[in-house]
C-alpha cells in the first residue's frame, strides 16, 4: 500500500514507520486501536502532568513554567477528551485519522514535558523541582514506548522528544554528572527502540494471524453453506439466510417463499447421466438467481429443489414471481447441441399469512407444493388451510392401511377387457378397493401412493396377487387376469418368487397372469427389474405397458423389454386432448404394435363412439365403463357365464 502522505521533516528524523506500509488496513485499525484503549491511564498520566508542572511553577515561582504548566495541561485535557470520543465515533476505515489525531496530540504533549523539564534543569531550580520533572518527563517517556508499542513510529518519537531538550540542555550545562546525564539518556533511544520495535513485532503478527484465522473460519463457513453444483445456498446457507431475512423484516413487512420441484427431473438424470442433470441444474439455478435481486435468497435444497425468498407486496406480487420463474425453467436449455425443456411445480407461502417464522413457512411451502405436483405438475399452487387437512388424512390413511388388511377392509375388484371385434371378455384387471368403516369407499389413487410411499405397498401387492390369481382359478382357461405392479414392489427382494408362489397356492397358469407395469420401471436399467421380469418371463407370464402416453413415452421400451400388450392411457381417449392428434398417436402405435405382435388396449372408453374411434384407429382391445365397471368376484364369475351362455354355478362351484 503506498503512502499517500508527504514525509514531515519529524519523520525523517525519526526511526522509519516500522512496516507500517505494509499492513492491512484491517490490521492497522486494530493497532491504532490499542493506542485508545485504556483511555483512564491517559488521563491519570494528564492528572499527574498538570498537577506534578503547577507544583514545580508555584515552588519554583517562575512566570515561565506557569505559562507551560498551563500548556502541558490544556494538552492533556484535549488528549483525554479525544481518547474518550474518537474512537467510538470513527468507523473501520478511520485509522489513518485516528492516528494522525494521536500522534498530533502525543508529539505536541511530549515535546512540552520535554520543554519544562529541560527548563527546570536549566533554571537550577531548588528543593529538587529539577529532579521531580526530570524523573516525570523521563518515566514518561520509558512508560509510553511500552503503551504505544503497537505503533512504534508515534511511541519512540514520543521518547525523543520528551529526552532531547533535557540532552541538549545536559550537553549546554557542561560537567562530568550532567555529560553522563547526557549520555545515559541518548543511550536509553537505542535501547528503547529495540524493546519498542520488539513487542510491536509480536503485537502485529499476533494480530495479523488472528485476523487470518479469523478469515479462514469465514470462508469455511461460505463454504459450508454454498451447493457445489450450483453455487447457489445449500440447504445449511438457506436457514442461516431465512433467520437473516426475518430478524431484519420490519414488523408489517411480507415474505414470499417459493418451493421449486422440477418435474421429470430423475427422467432428465437416468436417460442423459448425472452430469447432464449437474448441467441442467446449474443453469437452471444461474437462471433463477440473474431474474431475482440480489437481496432475495436462492437456494438449491438438494437434489431437484430449489427455494427462493423474496420480500413481497402481496399474492398478486407473488402470482407475478411464480410466472417469472416458470418462465426461466421452461426456456429451453441448450446443452452440447441437445434441446431440453424443462417444467417445475412450485409450491408458494407467505408471511405473515401462512406462517410467522421460517419452520412454519417451509412447511406451508411444502403442502402447496405437494398439491402442485399432485394437480398434475407444472403449476403453482398457493397454500390454503385444506392442505393441512389433506395431508392430516394422508397420515390417517397411513396409519389405517395396515389395519385395512387386517380388518378384511379391502377387497378385490375385476373390469374386463373386451376383445373390440367380437364383444367377448379377454382378461380382467384386477383393482383394489377400500371399503372404509367410517370413511366410505377409497380411492385406488387415493391410497396406493400411500402405500408406496410408506412401503405397505410390499405387503398389499402381495395380497392383491394372491386373492386375484384365486378368483382366476376359477375362469375359464381362456380368461386371463392382469394385475397392476407398483414399482417398488418389483423392487423388494424375493418379489418374482413370491408371485409365482401365488399362483402356485392359487392353482393358476403362470400364462394366465398379466403384469400391468408402467414406464417410469424402466427409466434406469436396473439388474434387480431385469432379473424379476426374466424370471417371470421365463415361467410363461406376460407384461403389459401400462399408461401409455403419460410418460417419457419413449418407444425404446417397447422393444427392448418383453410386452406382449400396450394400454393407451384414457386421455387419449376421453378428456381435453382428444382429436386429430390422439387418433394420429393411437394410429402409429397401433401399427408398430401389430409388426412386433403386440395387442393394443385402448382403456377409459365411455361411449360407442368412442369404441368406434379406437377400433378404427387399430386398437384390438377395449376396456371402459362402456363395457362394465370394476366389479366383485362373484359378478365377474357372472359375466362369464352370461357370455358365454352357461350356468355361473358350474363356473363358480
Ligand atoms: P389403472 O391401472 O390405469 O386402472 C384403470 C383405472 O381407470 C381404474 O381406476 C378404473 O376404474 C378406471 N376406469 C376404467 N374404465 C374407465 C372409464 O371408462 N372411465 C373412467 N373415467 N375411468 C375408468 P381405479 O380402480 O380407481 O384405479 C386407479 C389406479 O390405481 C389404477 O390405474 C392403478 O394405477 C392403481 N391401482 C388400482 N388397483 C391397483 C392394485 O391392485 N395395485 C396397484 N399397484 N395399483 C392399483
Ligand atoms: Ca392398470
Ligand atoms: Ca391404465
Amino acid at each position: 500500500m503506498a503512502n499517500d502522505r508527504p514525509q514531515t521533516s519529524l519523520e525523517r528524523f525519526l526511526p522509519h514507520r516500522e512496516g507500517a506500509d505494509a499492513l492491512s488496513d484491517r490490521v492497522r485499525l486494530l493497532l491504532v486501536r490499542t493506542l485508545y484503549t485504556q483511555p483512564t491511564s491517559l488521563a491519570i498520566g494528564a492528572a499527574n502532568g498538570a498537577v506534578s508542572s503547577f507544583a514545580a511553577a508555584y515552588l519554583s515561582g517562575e512566570s515561565s513554567l506557569y505559562v507551560l504548566a498551563a500548556v502541558l495541561t490544556a494538552i492533556a485535557a484535549a488528549r483525554v477528551v479525544m481518547a474518550f470520543y474518537l474512537p467510538a465515533r470513527s468507523g473501520a476505515g478511520d485509522a489513518r485519522t485516528l492516528e494522525t489525531a494521536y500522534e498530533i496530540g502525543a508529539f505536541a504533549y511530549s515535546a512540552v514535558l520535554g520543554v519544562f523539564a529541560a527548563a527546570t534543569l536549566l533554571l537550577e531550580l531548588p528543593y529538587g523541582i529539577d529532579l521531580l520533572m526530570a524523573a516525570n518527563a523521563l518515566g514518561y517517556g520509558v512508560g509510553i514506548c511500552a503503551r504505544n508499542a503497537g505503533r512504534p513510529f508515534i511511541a519512540l518519537g514520543q521518547l525523543l522528544l520528551v529526552v532531547m531538550p533535557m540532552i541538549l540542555v545536559c550537553l549546554w550545562l557542561g560537567g562530568f554528572a550532567m555529560y553522563l546525564l547526557a549520555a545515559n539518556m541518548l543511550l536509553l533511544l537505542p535501547a528503547m527502540s529495540s524493546i519498542t520495535l520488539n513487542v510491536f513485532r509480536v503485537l502485529r503478527d499476533s494480530i495479523a494471524e488472528a485476523e487470518r484465522s479469523q478469515e479462514l473460519a469465514v470462508r469455511m463457513q461460505v463454504l459450508a453453506r454454498t451447493d457445489v453444483v450450483t453455487g447457489l445456498a445449500n440447504r445449511a446457507g438457506l436457514n442461516h439466510a431465512l433467520v437473516e431475512t426475518l430478524v431484519e423484516l420490519p414488523v408489517d413487512g411480507a415474505l414470499g417463499l417459493f418451493w421449486i420441484d422440477l418435474d421429470r427431473f430423475k427422467e432428465v438424470n437416468d436417460l442423459l447421466g448425472h452430469q447432464v442433470g449437474d448441467r441442467v441444474l446449474a443453469e437452471i439455478g444461474r437462471r433463477l438467481r440473474a431474474s431475482l435481486p440480489a437481496g432475495d435468497t436462492v437456494a438449491r435444497f438438494g437434489g431437484d429443489e430449489f427455494v427462493i425468498c423474496t420480500r413481497v407486496a402481496d399474492k398478486r406480487a407473488c402470482e407475478k414471481i411464480a410466472a417469472l420463474i416458470q418462465g426461466e425453467i421452461t426456456r429451453v436449455i441448450r446443452l452440447d447441441g441437445e434441446r431440453l425443456e424443462m417444467q417445475a411445480s412450485i409450491g408458494i407461502a407467505c408471511l405473515p399469512e401462512d406462517g410467522k417464522d421460517a419452520d412454519a413457512l417451509m412447511k406451508a411451502a411444502d403442502l402447496a407444493l405437494y398439491h402442485a405436483k399432485a394437480n398434475g405438475k407444472n403449476q403453482a399452487s398457493f397454500f390454503d388451510g385444506s392442505m393441512t387437512r389433506d395431508l392430516m388424512r394422508r397420515r390417517e390413511i397411513e396409519a389405517e392401511l395396515r389395519l385395512a388388511l387386517q380388518r378384511d377392509e379391502l377387497s378385490i375388484f375385476f373390469q374386463p377387457i373386451v376383445d373390440l371385434d367380437t364383444g367377448n371378455i379377454r382378461t380382467f384387471e384386477a383393482l383394489v378397493r377400500w371399503f372404509h368403516p367410517e370413511k366410505g369407499e377409497l380411492k385406488p389413487d387415493e391410497f396406493i401412493p400411500v402405500a408406496e410411499e410408506s412401503g405397505v405397498i410390499v405387503a398389499l401387492g402381495n395380497w392383491i396377487t394372491a386373492q386375484a390369481a384365486r378368483a382366476a382359478a376359477q375362469w375359464p382357461a381362456d380368461v386371463t387376469l392382469a394385475v397392476n405392479l407398483s414399482p417398488l414392489q418389483i423392487k423388494a427382494p424375493g418379489a418374482a418368487l413370491g408371485i409365482l408362489n401365488a399362483l402356485k397356492a392359487a392353482g393358476l397358469d403362470p400364462r394366465r397372469l398379466e403384469l400391468e407395469v408402467t414406464e417410469s420401471l424402466f427409466l434406469e436399467d436396473s439388474p434387480v427389474v431385469r432379473g424379476f421380469v426374466e424370471q417371470l418371463s421365463a415361467a410363461g407370464v406376460q407384461f403389459a405397458l401400462d399408461d401409455f402416453g403419460t410418460g417419457y413415452s419413449s418407444l425404446a421400451y417397447i422393444h427392448n423389454w418383453p410386452f406382449s400388450k400396450i394400454k393407451v392411457d384414457r386421455s387419449f381417449v376421453s378428456g381435453p386432448h382428444v382429436g386429430k392428434k390422439s387418433d394420429a398417436i393411437i394410429r402409429a402405435v397401433s401399427q408398430m404394435a401389430a409388426t412386433l405382435d403386440m395387442t393394443i388396449v385402448a382403456e377409459g372408453l365411455e361411449t360407442i363412439e368412442q369404441v368406434q374411434a379406437v377400433r378404427d384407429a387399430g386398437c384390438t382391445l377395449g376396456q371402459g365403463f362402456y363395457f362394465s365397471r370394476a366389479v366383485p368376484d362373484y359378478l365377474a364369475a357372472m359375466l362369464l357365464a352370461q357370455e358365454r351362455n352357461t350356468d355361473v354355478h358350474s363356473l363358480t362351484g
